[in-house]
């Protein structure tokens, strides 16, 4: 996810590119494959990229605990700043801002990190395998996506429908 900026550091406010990336990127749970569209505007302080990249992860369902492969998309918008001057190469003081992303003295602008950031904040609290999921059966904890289990409905235990009968 590294793209050389120096040009575009040298560019007039407001100019704009774009890119495609196809990039496999390290997760917390593995290697994903991160594709999508990168437009870097120049702005006054550095550049700003706007991106919409999609990928996948792997987390547990919420209801039935199975692992799936949950497709996330990021839309990413963030300001990156320069650490060197891109003519001078000088060192150049970091904005006040705690935890901005920046561009390395090489004018390399990493969205790597940007991209493990926004996946965590992807991921959905509750994550459901299907919208249809059925869930885990709360007396034997059968998995009943994969068909019913011989539990009787809750609420039909027979040592009361019998009480019932003699009602
Ligand atoms: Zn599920
Ligand atoms: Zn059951």
């Amino acid at each position: 996810m590294r793209i050389n900026v120096s040009q575009q550091l040298k560019a007039p406010v407001g100019s704009v590119r774009d890119y495609e990336v196809s990039e496999i990127v390290d997760m917390a749970d593995g290697s994903r494959l991160v594709e999508g569209e990168v437009r870097l505007i120049r702005t006054n302080r550095g550049i700003l990229a706007e991106s919409k990249l999609h990928t996948e992860v792997e987390v547990t369902c919420s209801r039935c605990l199975g692992l799936f492969n949950c497709p996330l998309t990021l839309d990413i918008e963030e300001e990156y700043f320069p650490t060197a001057d891109v003519v001078s190469g000088a060192s150049l003081p970091l904005p006040e801002e705690p935890g901005c992303f920046t561009i390395d003295e090489h004018h390399v602008l990493d969205l790597t990190e940007a991209v493990r950031q926004y996946v965590v904040l992807a991921i959905p609290m509750k994550p459901l395998c299907s919208e249809n999921c059925a869930g885990l059966c709360p007396i034997c904890g059968h998995d009943l996506n994969q068909g019913p289990c011989d539990c009787l409905p809750q609420g039909a235990d027979p040592r009361w429908s019998k009480l019932n009968e003699l009602a």
